[in-house]
Formats: C-alpha cells, sequence, structure tokens
C-alpha cells in the first residue's frame, strides 16, 4: 500500500530503479543458494525448495538500507518462513550462523545501525552487476530462468 507516497517524477525514478534491484538481487541470491537441480535449503527451516519458488530473505529486514543489498543479509527462504513466520528469525539466526559464522551474524547487527542512502545511479548500479551474475550463474549451471 503505497498510495500515501508523494508521486513526484523524482521518487518513482527512484522506486523503480529499488524495484528492479531487489528483483536481480532476489534472483542471483535464490539461484546462488541452490545446487545443480535448482533446489536449496531454507536457511531458517531447512525445507528443501526449488529457487524459482522461494524468496529472497532479509535477515535484517529490507528496511535498513545499510543491510538491504548485503549477500551475506540474504539468502534462500521458504515463503512459510519469510511471509507467514515473520521471517523466522529465529531459525534465520542459527541458518546464518551455520552458514557464515557468528561473527558474521554479530557484524550484521552493527552495520544495520549504520546510515546509508542509495542514489537512482547506484541502484541502477546493483541492479546491473547482480542481473550479469545472475546470467553468469545461469550459464554455468544450464538452469532455467
Ligand atoms: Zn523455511
Amino acid at each position: 500500500m503505497t498510495f500515501w507516497k508523494k508521486k513526484t517524477a523524482g521518487s518513482s525514478e527512484y522506486t523503480k530503479a529499488r524495484d528492479r534491484a531487489d528483483k536481480w538481487m532476489s534472483k542471483y541470491i535464490r539461484l546462488r543458494d541452490a545446487d545443480a537441480n535448482g533446489y536449496g535449503r531454507c536457511i531458517s527451516c531447512g525445507k528443501l525448495v526449488h529457487w524459482s519458488e522461494a524468496d529472497n530473505g532479509h535477515f535484517i529486514n529490507r528496511g535498513h538500507l545499510n543491510t538491504r543489498y548485503d549477500e551475506q543479509n540474504c539468502n534462500l527462504q521458504c515463503t512459510k518462513c519469510n511471509r507467514f513466520d515473520e521471517g523466522n528469525n529465529e531459525g534465520y539466526r542459527r541458518g546464518l550462523i551455520a552458514k557464515y559464522g557468528e561473527d558474521v551474524v554479530n557484524h550484521l547487527y552493527i552495520k544495520k545501525h549504520l546510515f546509508r542512502k542509495y542514489s537512482v545511479f547506484e541502484l541502477k548500479a546493483i541492479a546491473d552487476d547482480f542481473k550479469k551474475r545472475f546470467n553468469e550463474l545461469t550459464k554455468i549451471k544450464n538452469w532455467k530462468k
């Protein structure tokens, strides 16, 4: 629900760029975390899901811009944990420690509080970078898009 947002040319350009960066990051992260058959384990509950049916789950929620595009903060997550279980945050924390170690989790907690702002230009660069890396991954693994 975004109807109360000011509709200016500038903000819609920003929203468009941010949505595009989110989209390509999500595709890249889900594919990164999938095996050769396209399946990956949910970071929070361990359920095996196909990347195309999984979410890109944020450990620190997307409202914190400084960790929004952090690749350790983002991992393949099943839709149940991400959308209906408030991110299954305790499970996510355990999964993150198993995957990267406790230092990374503590670092994310610190990073979360640092102020970060993105320009439209930066968001476009982020989107292009993830898109490029997504396409490289599909070539390596021959996964379907
Ligand atoms: Zn799950």
